[in-house]
């Protein structure tokens, strides 16, 4: 159960009067961001994808702007690098640690340092999120916020990867301001808050195939639900900062990665059946993001992210305690990304707008989900607050040196 004391963390990040904030002239229209989260994106399968033309949209992204890896936490999983991109610190700082903390699923109250919304809604920045993952119970923003993975509702009580909707969440505000709530219920419908959950190993035995199907055909009507919410809040909402996530790539690619014979866990009866669900996931993200980009023009910064990325199982994990740990419930993964070694499992940075350098690939792992808060405040011309242990992406800007980048 949460703890049902207010955030008084929070509200003291809230109330607080701007120390760091530089109110740009009336005359200046402040910078317009969207950033889009999309959890646990894998570049080895991404990149075929790229290459055979099936994520136009992401293409040009590339073209228009800079990529590469972006380096994680250790045993990293949603919750925890997410918090630590929020913050700037490490987990034992933010406190967020995991899915779980001290036997409580992971909540906005936990969150023990500032987080780069709350920074930039204080400053006057209008900031819009939606379905960002552990931002339930919602707090109070210069705009709008709808939680993500970690809202807990009926037949998803504990919050930890199950879907409940938005009219059925329990134990927490999952919308501000409230008033949002009923406005959304109208004209979106209601969607889902977070990705469905995987079926367990017992419900799937002799049923593969139909529960396969069964599962992707939900994942899709989710995807469907989010596009329209975004669209909507980017059509009728407009805000200076927008963060918006996915969650449905990650969770499919935990029991359905196209492995071979050769990999851990291989098991035909269900890794035969569907071997393009998982790129298929990105190929439909592609059109999410294409319906985003509706919204962007020369103006705006798109910064798409993922918090790390996912890859098959190796046998010597399969002793290492994170193995299999991957979403605790019984599902058959074949695939995971808590590996003690973060850098196992990079996750990647892809980011367009004005004065961003175009088509600048990053090499190594120089740029690191640390980097993504200051490199957000700096765009707003606020001061990196001393906390912060990441550092502004300068390589990515015009003017600078290519140290860290290459310029192909
Ligand atoms: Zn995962």
């Amino acid at each position: 159960m949460l703890p049902r004391k207010p955030c008084l963390l929070l509200s003291v990040f809230l109330l607080a009067v701007p120390v760091f904030a530089q109110q740009p002239s009336a005359a200046k229209p402040k910078p317009r961001v969207i950033v889009v989260g999309v959890n646990g994106m894998e570049l080895d399968i991404i990149r075929p994808l790229l290459l055979k033309g099936q994520m136009p949209n992401l293409s040009k992204v590339i073209e228009k702007g800079a990529y590469g890896k972006l380096r994680t936490v250790s045993a990293p999983n949603c919750p925890r690098v997410y918090s630590t991109l929020f913050t700037s610190t490490n987990p034992e700082e933010h406190g967020v640690t995991g899915f779980i903390v001290g036997g409580i699923t992971a909540n906005t109250n936990m969150l023990k340092e500032e987080p780069v919304w709350s920074m930039l809604s204080k400053s006057g920045i209008t900031v819009g999120m939606a379905n960002v993952p552990a931002t339930f119970p919602v707090m109070p923003v210069n705009g709008y916020m709808i939680s993500g993975m970690l809202t807990r509702g009926k037949n998803c009580e504990d919050g930890v990867l199950c879907a409940p909707k938005l009219s059925e969440v329990m134990g927490g505000d999952a919308v501000y301001p409230k008033n949002l709530q009923a406005e959304l219920l109208k004209n979106v419908g209601d969607f889902y808050i977070d990705c469905e959950r995987m079926p367990g190993a017992g419900d799937l035995k002799g049923h593969e195939a139909e529960f396969i199907n069964k599962w992707l055909g939900k994942v899709q009507v989710i995807r469907d639900q989010q596009t329209k919410l975004f669209d909507y809040l980017l059509t009728t909402h407009p805000t200076e900062f927008t963060f918006l996530a996915q969650s449905c790539e990650d969770r499919t690619g935990h029991w359905l990665y196209p492995i071979t014979p050769f990999n851990v866990g291989y098991n035909p009866s269900i890794n035969n059946v569907r071997q393009d669900a998982f790129p298929n996931q990105y190929v439909a993200f592609d059109k999410v993001l294409g319906s985003i980009l509706e919204h962007v023009d020369e103006n705006t910064y798109l910064i798409i992210f993922s918090d790390h990325g996912i890859k098959p199982l190796r046998e010597f994990e399969e002793k290492d305690p994170h193995a299999h740990m991957d979403h605790e419930k019984t599902t058959p993964v074949i695939a995971k990304h808590d590996f003690a070694d973060g850098d196992d499992v990079p996750g990647s940075f892809f980011a367009m707008g004005p004065g961003i350098k175009h088509d600048l690939r990053l090499m190594g792992l120089g740029a690191s989900v640390y980097d993504v808060a200051p490199t957000l405040l700096h765009i707003y011309g606020i001061e990196q607050p001393k906390q912060m242990r990441g550092r502004i992406l300068t390589e990515i800007f015009d003017g600078s040196e290519n140290k860290v980048a290459m310029q192909k």
